[in-house]
């Protein structure tokens, strides 16, 4: 059995999609020796140049929102995380989970329709179990 093929990623400069897996790019500086995110040409913090480097498949939840109103394909309450990773903090939509802060989430692959084609974006797993 070989793993299902996702579409092509909604854009490559913020997530690498390859088979059936995605991984957000961000930026490392050599001198900096640090991570950002999104990619950009040169270190926000020093100036230096940049070089591509995808960012780990895991990180831990910093802070999370509940909006109560549906939020594009998800029905109302959807669950919004910013996610530390690698150093640097990156927002999405939490899938399964309370998102509680300190909570293990994982990027996930997220197939939507644009404009009639369908296209890989991402969104976050949570692995810890939710508080009782
Ligand atoms: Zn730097």
């Amino acid at each position: 059995m070989t793993a299902a093929t996702l579409p092509r990623s909604f854009d490559d400069g913020v997530l690498h999609v390859e088979r059936d897996t995605a991984r957000l790019v961000g930026g490392w500086c050599p001198d900096c020796r640090k991570a950002a995110f999104p990619l950009t040409p040169v270190c926000p913090r020093c100036g230096a140049g940049t070089r591509r480097r995808l960012l780990a498949a895991h990180g831990v939840v910093y802070a999370r929102a509940i909006i109560n109103a549906p939020v594009t394909i998800y029905p109302a309450p959807t669950t919004i995380v910013q996610v530390d990773i690698d150093g640097v903090r990156v927002g999405g939509m939490l899938r399964n989970g309370d998102g509680r802060i300190g909570a293990t989430v994982t990027i996930a692959p997220l197939v939507m329709d644009s404009s009639g084609e369908q296209v890989t974006a991402y969104c976050f797993d949570q692995q810890d179990p939710p508080d009782a």
